[in-house]
């Protein structure tokens, strides 16, 4: 099947045309980090605005990109949540209009699903799988039997793993969106400072916000001795603990269901350090792991479409009823 998928629920404009769920015919993103990056974060009505400009020439390139007809497709795919509701709906708008044009079925995809199928567009899945979601709304362990299916068996009791790494970033006054940026600096430093380990005993959940407010301490204590903080060592130290306690927990669920294989999915498993950690410690196992290129970590169409795909051939099908939904769930499409 041949989809176009439409992404709009954060801060990337992005359309896609996927084949069979795992070709990328042509992948179109148009970033507003440079005017999010003047206001330190997201602004919802700014997002909007954005998205509104960029929209129709997006999916016109991708269509381009692709060198293929609207009346070629089987279905249009759109982002219908979580997210910014504004943002959402701007995406969800145009797929319908695209959809009742050319007489198209609709495919609303959950976000995360989408992170998720990130992967199917570079290899392919075996199940059961462990997927480790770590992005900028979103830390959960999730364990799928087979195609379409979710199951949360850990997720994050306070802050999202990106968002822990955006906060810090802020601390360090640093631009947004942090990751990349404390990334760079943790791979300059030698030593990191030491910093706690939410273990949470023997849950699979996780907890960022102890992190966070011990990185705020440490650089409030130091500047109160009149002492300056070693920006790097702060990344580090910060980066170490926050990979430590993913990669110990991934590995752990990842026995205990004796998966076949774990994926990474998600804005964060961009990380070098994250990256590097998961490799060694699923090499050692031998567990098959893997993980999608960096452009496909980040927010794309292309994913939307690969989870769209195996929503098609599940028979999922939206209508033009659809509104963006930015609470949504993740559940399964599978049969059982
Ligand atoms: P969600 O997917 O949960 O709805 P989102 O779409 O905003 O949230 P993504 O776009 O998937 O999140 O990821 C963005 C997050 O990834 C940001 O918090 C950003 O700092 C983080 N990130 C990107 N690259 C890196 C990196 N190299 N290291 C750490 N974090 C990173
Ligand atoms: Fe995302
Ligand atoms: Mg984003």
């Amino acid at each position: 099947n041949l989809i176009l998928a439409i992404e709009t629920s954060c801060d990337e404009t992005a359309a896609a045309v996927i084949r069979n769920g795992n070709e990328i015919v042509s992948n179109v993103v148009s970033s507003q980090i440079a005017s999010q990056t003047r206001f330190g974060g997201v602004v919802p009505e700014i997002a909007s605005r954005h998205h509104v400009e960029k929209i129709t020439l997006v999916i016109e390139k991708a269509l381009k990109d692709a060198n293929l007809d609207p009346e070629e497709l089987d279905a249009v795919a759109v982002t219908e949540g979580p997210g910014l509701v504004g943002a959402l709906l701007i995406g969800i708008n145009a797929a319908k209009a695209f959809a009742f044009a050319h007489g198209l079925p609709i495919i609303g995809v959950h976000h995360i699903a989408g992170h998720i199928y990130a992967n199917a567009l570079v290899q392919s899945m075996e199940f059961p799988l462990l997927a480790l979601v770590v992005s900028g709304g979103h830390t959960e362990l999730v364990l799928m039997k087979e195609h379409g299916h979710f199951e949360v068996i850990g997720e994050t009791r306070d802050d999202a793993a990106g968002e822990a790494y955006d906060k810090v970033a802020r601390v360090l006054n640093l631009p947004y969106p942090g990751g990349p940026h404390i990334d760079r600096l943790a791979h300059e430093a030698s030593e990191g400072v030491v910093f706690p380990r939410a273990w949470l005993e023997d849950s699979y959940d996780f907890s960022f916000s102890g992190l966070k407010s011990a990185v705020i301490n440490f650089k409030h204590n130091m500047e109160q001795r009149g002492e300056k903080i070693i920006p790097e060592q702060v990344a580090k130290g910060f980066q170490d603990s926050v990979v430590e306690v993913l990669t110990t927990k991934t590995v752990r669920a990842a026995k205990e269901f004796q998966v076949k294989q774990v994926i990474a999915a998600g804005g964060v498993s961009a990380n070098k350090g994250l990256r590097t950690s998961l490799e060694q410690a699923f090499a050692k196992e031998e567990i098959p792991f893997y993980v999608p290129p960096l452009n496909l970590c980040t927010d794309n169409a292309a994913m939307i479409g690969a989870a769209a795909a195996s929503m098609y051939n599940a028979s999922v099908r939206g209508n033009l009823s659809m509104n963006g939904n930015p609470g949504m769930e993740l559940k399964s499409w599978s049969k059982e």
